[in-house]
């Protein structure tokens, strides 16, 4: 069992910060892996080298100047402001019937069932009880039992909505199976 071995501290600063050796090498010099290496570092606080061709080296004064010039070329969007009209005009175009994801019909579909099942339910929470005034509050939920994504056939099934309140959706949403068997019971 060659990775049970524990790695000693003293051995590994000797290793990673006087020689100045990688964890790959150190892995390869203690037959483990280099993770292995870099946990222990980890362990024992040790901070990492910086890793990479460059290595934390610092660019000369000339080369910085250079990228600099370059970039003030670039002169792509640079202090280019948008005005609010032309702002509101892009927000709209991707909002309501012209987002990308807008399929003609849903939400009025989608709003019925939810209605259908909310009246079906006496627009009470079917968990704890919660009863609601109006089937339009914003409180009172409706959730699918089993899932849009896994049932794109039952979306619009009366049978698979329940009427849940907010704090109960937010606590089932991600737990089908805990809802599912509070329902049952
Ligand atoms: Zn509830």
């Amino acid at each position: 069992m060659k990775n049970t071995k524990i790695i000693d501290k003293k051995c590994l600063i000797q290793k990673y910060i006087v020689e100045n050796k990688t964890t790959t090498e150190i892995a390869n010099e203690l037959n483990c892996s280099p993770t292995k290496i870099g946990n222990a570092l980890i362990k024992y606080k040790i901070p990492r080298k910086k890793s990479g061709p460059r290595k934390g080296s610092k660019l000369s004064l000339e080369h910085r100047q250079k990228i600099s010039l370059k970039n003030l070329n670039n002169t792509y969007c640079k202090g280019h402001k948008l005005s609010n009209e032309h702002k509101q005009k892009i927000s709209k175009g991707c909002r309501g019937k012209n987002a990308p994801s807008y399929i003609d019909g849903r939400k009025k579909k989608l709003n019925a069932w939810k209605k259908q099942v909310r009246i079906r339910d006496k627009m009470a929470c079917q968990i704890c009880g919660v009863q609601k005034q109006s089937v339009e509050d914003k409180n009172i939920h409706t959730h699918h039992i089993k899932s849009k994504k896994d049932f794109p056939d039952l979306v619009y099934d009366v049978d698979n909505g329940i009427t849940l309140c907010r704090s109960c959706h937010m606590t089932y949403e991600n737990r089908p199976k805990v809802l599912l068997k509070l329902i049952k019971e």
